[in-house]
């Protein structure tokens, strides 16, 4: 009995019982707050080592009528658990190759995946339907997804891979090196780019261990012929070791942050052009 009432203490915690409506809560503004066009699409640039951008991220923000500019993290996850994630994830591929058609420029535009969008089974369906209505060149779209799609039912995972690639899109494997089976991976499937998390690019150049994980990921890429792309790049000593290591590809804070589009006023012109 005493402890049936330790574990209803626990599971009524005011602050858990809190946390979990506001929670719930913010996931039905979203619910309303995507027919509302709440959400946004910021661009972050990629570029090469020396410092040519050829390409851009989009970032999901969500434009909150109370709270503000809302950062991915305070709704994604959630989102990926109640299914939401699949509308919010249509709209930002929508959206992004909609804008990416009217650059001046057709620079490449990456676009996140999630691995509930992935498996949900018209995924190649609503790409191809995206690409025909936008008009956008497939070969300017990379997805970037991660490791995780390919743990769970590995050889459907390849099957869409593959569709996904007869539609001449590319494919990066985001998040390289925070999973459990990046190399099998690699090996089962040829991924256009690897992206180097973050969380190994900073401190790169005052932690070992990171150097070392850095290191060894640029050296895998050259080897497999797979382009690497370090994210994450804030200071120009990290660029350095970067440069240094062979890695010919960086995006960070140090070349740009994720902005509106319109911030970019290069590109946008295009859309006066059209
Ligand atoms: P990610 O795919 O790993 O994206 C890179 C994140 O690192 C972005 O955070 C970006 O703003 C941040 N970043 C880039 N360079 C730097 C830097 O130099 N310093 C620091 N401190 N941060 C940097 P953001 O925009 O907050 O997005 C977080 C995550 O949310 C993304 O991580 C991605 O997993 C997810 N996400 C964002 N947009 C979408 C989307 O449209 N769909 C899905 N499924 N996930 C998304
Ligand atoms: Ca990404
Ligand atoms: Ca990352
Ligand atoms: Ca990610």
């Amino acid at each position: 009995a005493k402890a049936d009432g330790r574990r209803m203490a626990c599971y009524f915690d005011p602050r858990m019982d809190h946390r979990a409506r506001e929670r719930y809560s913010l996931q039905l503004d979203l619910r309303a707050g995507i027919p509302n066009e709440e959400l946004r699409v910021y661009y972050q640039p990629l570029a090469t080592i020396e410092g040519e951008v050829f390409g851009f991220e989009a970032l999901v923000r969500w434009q909150h009528p109370k709270y503000g500019l809302l950062a991915p993290e305070t709704f994604i996850s959630t989102a990926e658990q109640n299914g939401l994630i699949i509308e919010i994830g249509e709209w930002v591929l929508r959206q992004a190759c909609r804008e990416a058609a009217l650059w001046a420029n057709p620079l490449q535009i990456s676009v996140n995946l999630s691995p509930v969008q992935f498996r949900n089974g018209d995924f190649p369906d609503f790409l191809q339907s995206v690409l025909s209505n936008t008009g956008l060149a497939p070969q300017r779209l990379e997805l970037e997804i991660t490791e995780g799609v390919l743990i769970n039912d590995t050889s459907r995972a390849l099957s869409i891979l593959r569709r996904l690639k007869s539609l001449k899109v590319k494919v990066a494997m985001d998040d390289f090196g925070t999973g459990f089976s990046s190399l099998s991976s690699l090996q089962s499937f040829p991924f256009d780019k690897i992206k180097i998390d973050r969380s190994f690019v900073a401190g790169v150049d005052s932690n070992p261990q990171s150097a070392a994980i850095v290191r060894a990921v640029i050296a895998l890429g050259n080897g497999l012929d797979i382009p690497v792309i370090a994210e994450g790049v804030e200071t120009e000593s990290e660029h350095d070791f970067l440069k240094r290591e062979g890695c010919r590809e960086v995006q960070g804070y140090l070349i740009g942050r994720p902005k509106p589009i319109a911030s970019y006023s290069g590109l946008t012109q295009a859309a006066h052009v059209l």
